[in-house]
């Protein structure tokens, strides 16, 4: 591999990012330039000299940019991560460029932030941190519930709400699922009940999405179905943001019938979530809205930062840019 073709710069690259990848660079003899910045059009000069790119979810890789790119010479695309909705993958196929992505780095990282979420929220751990900093030892408006004996209704059963099922039956809890290909051989193992997403909602005092975004689960959580929610039901989402109506929780948490929101994942996250707006005035009224309920826990998108779930990421990109460099094959089920 010569040193032309194994330079590669990588984008929207946050300092975990940087860490990891280089780490995993060093081991595959890759050399990174890595930039703070999207790739898109405009930016795609500063692609001169690399090959290959190293993208994440909020590269947009339309036409324009894929054209651009073969005119700086690049030929491979390397997604960090395993949505390649960013990627016009038609246009890639006509231009020749390969595309690799990670379709699947730690579910266990997931599943394990959505129960911290679900714990934070109901024991309110977040608020009892501030307030203890404060020397306010009050334990006014902290009250849980026991998870033990309570239903859990999950909406999706792949690599991630498995784990999450499994960690919930854990805690004594029912668990009802629902997923158009049930797994019935791992419900029967581990006590779930696979039933129709109208008795989740009916049923459960814990609602949990770990669906991908389809057409079918667009909305999924919306009026009709909050409607059918016991009062005081706490709603989970760290799948997509648009499994979720925003306007229609509001709603919900304004009339009190939803007891609490947990999300690591907005409608409207791209240009939000991983930036520091600290010093910025937000724009997204609804956004800000979600922020005032005293009921609601936002994570910015993290439920994938862990250390094995960083290493397993940069390990496949790396490998895969490595690969290519070579001439050989992307690892297996990682070519789109
Ligand atoms: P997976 O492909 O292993 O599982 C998805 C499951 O959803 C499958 O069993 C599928 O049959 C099911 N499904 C499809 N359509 C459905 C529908 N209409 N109703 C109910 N279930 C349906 O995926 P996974 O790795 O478990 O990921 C689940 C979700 O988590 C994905 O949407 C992914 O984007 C999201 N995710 C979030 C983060 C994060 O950091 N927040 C990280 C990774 C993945």
């Amino acid at each position: 591999m010569d040193s032309a073709t194994s330079f590669v710069a990588g984008y929207d690259t946050k300092p975990y990012d940087r860490e990891y990848l280089s780490a995993a660079a060093r081991i595959g003899g890759l050399h990174l330039r890595f930039h703070e910045f999207r790739l898109e059009a405009s930016t795609a000069f500063s692609t001169e000299g690399a090959k290959s790119v190293c993208v994440f979810v909020n590269d947009d890789m339309r036409r324009s940019t894929l054209e651009a790119l073969v005119r700086h010479g690049v030929r491979m695309v390397a997604l960090r991560c395993a949505g390649f909705n960013n990627v016009d993958i038609e246009a890639a196929k006509e231009l020749e460029i390969a595309v690799s992505r990670v379709p699947s780095y730690s579910p266990h990282a997931v599943a394990e932030h959505t129960i911290a979420l679900i714990l934070t929220l109901n024991r309110k751990t977040h608020r009892a941190f501030n307030r203890v900093r404060e020397l306010n030892f009050s334990l006014n408006g902290l009250v849980g519930f026991d998870l033990h004996g309570k239903t859990a209704g999950l909406i999706g059963t792949g690599k991630i709400g498995r784990i999450a099922a499994q960690i919930l039956r854990g805690f004594g809890m029912r668990v009802l699922a629902f997923d158009p290909f049930p797994n019935s051989e791992w419900a029967l193992q581990n006590g779930v009940d696979y039933v129709d997403t109208e008795t989740i909602f009916k049923q459960s005092d814990i609602v949990s999405l770990h669906a991908p975004l389809t057409p079918e689960t667009d909305h999924i959580i919306g009026t009709d179905s909050i409607a059918m929610m016991k009062p005081g039901v706490m709603v989970v989402n760290v799948s997509r943001g648009r499994l979720v109506h925003t306007k229609a929780l509001i709603e919900g948490l304004k009339s009190g019938h939803i007891g609490g929101v947990a999300l690591d994942v907005y409608e409207e996250e791209e240009g939000v979530f991983f930036e520091d707006l600290s010093g910025e005035v937000l724009q997204d009224d609804e956004l800000a809205r979600l922020l005032s309920f005293p009921n609601v826990l936002i994570t910015a998108h993290q439920a994938f930062l862990t250390h094995e779930a960083l290493s397993e990421i940069s390990r496949v990109t790396v490998e895969n840019l490595r690969r290519f460099a070579s001439g050989q094959p992307f690892l297996e089920g990682t070519a789109v």
